[in-house]
Parts: structure tokens; sequence; C-alpha cells
């Protein structure tokens, strides 16, 4: 391999041409050619390696490194996003469009029934999705599940 030096020709990127051609090394910093210029368009620029030779080894390393294969963690958000979402449906069709005396105004000293639904004063409305052990409820809120105290029968 002969020497490079500024004044030499060499092979290179064009980045305005877009084409590997020939170029003339204009500056060089320790032994690697730094400035170019293009001998087909006059054009001074970086000095770029020919894409032929990048290229295949990029390649390369790209099939080794993806693969289509999705990766279990992103299967489990997808799941997830989706019972979120049949929640949410699920919340909708139950508390949308009630009249407002459907709801009982929740207190922990009432007792509730699954189903019924419930105005809250600070998670707003929700219906009861769960009569739980020891006086609880789960009440479905907009936002999601809560458990609360109930007076249980
Ligand atoms: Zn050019």
């Amino acid at each position: 391999m002969k020497s490079l030096t500024a004044g030499a020709e060499i092979d290179a990127w064009c980045t305005k041409c877009r084409m590997d051609l020939m170029h003339r090394i204009v500056a060089m910093v320790q032994s690697a050619p730094k400035r170019v210029i293009c001998l087909t368009c006059n054009s001074e620029h970086n000095y770029r390696a020919p894409r032929t030779e990048t290229t295949a080894s990029g390649v390369h390393v790209r099939a080794r490194n993806t693969g289509p294969k999705p990766s279990p963690a992103a299967a489990r958000v997808t799941q997830k996003a989706r019972a979120e979402k049949e929640r949410a449906d699920s919340w909708s069709s139950k508390t949308l469009g009630q009249a407002v005396d459907a709801f009982t105004r929740y207190a922990m000293d009432k007792s509730f029934r699954e189903g019924e639904l419930v105005l809250h004063s600070k998670f707003g409305e929700g219906y009861v999705d769960k009569v739980l052990e020891g006086a609880k409820i789960s009440i479905m809120f907009r936002d999601g599940a809560r458990t609360l105290a109930h007076r249980a029968n």
C-alpha cells in the first residue's frame, strides 16, 4: 500500500456526486486523509471512505445484530395495554350515561353490593367490582381499581 500524502489521488465517497470517485487529498491528519477534492465535480469536502467497502461490512454487522423476533417484554407491554383498554371500556360502559341518582355516594359506613354504582368525593364515578373479605370492596374508578372499606352486613 502506497503511503498517502496531500496531493495524492485516492478513491473516496463524494458527498456531492453520491458516488465512489477519484479524489485528490487536500489535507492529511496523521496518516489518514482529512479533506479531499472530487476530481469529477471539484467540490472539496471531508474524506469519506468508499461506500463499496463500508457497506459490505455494515450489512454483515446488521444481519447479526437485529432479529425480527419481538422480545417477551414487548409482548407483555402489549398484553398489559390491551387489559387496560378492556378495563377502561368496562368502566365506561358501566358508569357513563348513568343518571346522577344512580350513584351511591361513597361512605365507609355504608354497605355496598357488587355492581353498585359509586360516587367518590375524590376518585369520582366508579362501580363495585368485587366485595372482598374483611369489610372491603374493590371499586373500579376511571383511573383504576381501589380497595376501600365499607360496612359488611
Ligand atoms: Zn463529486
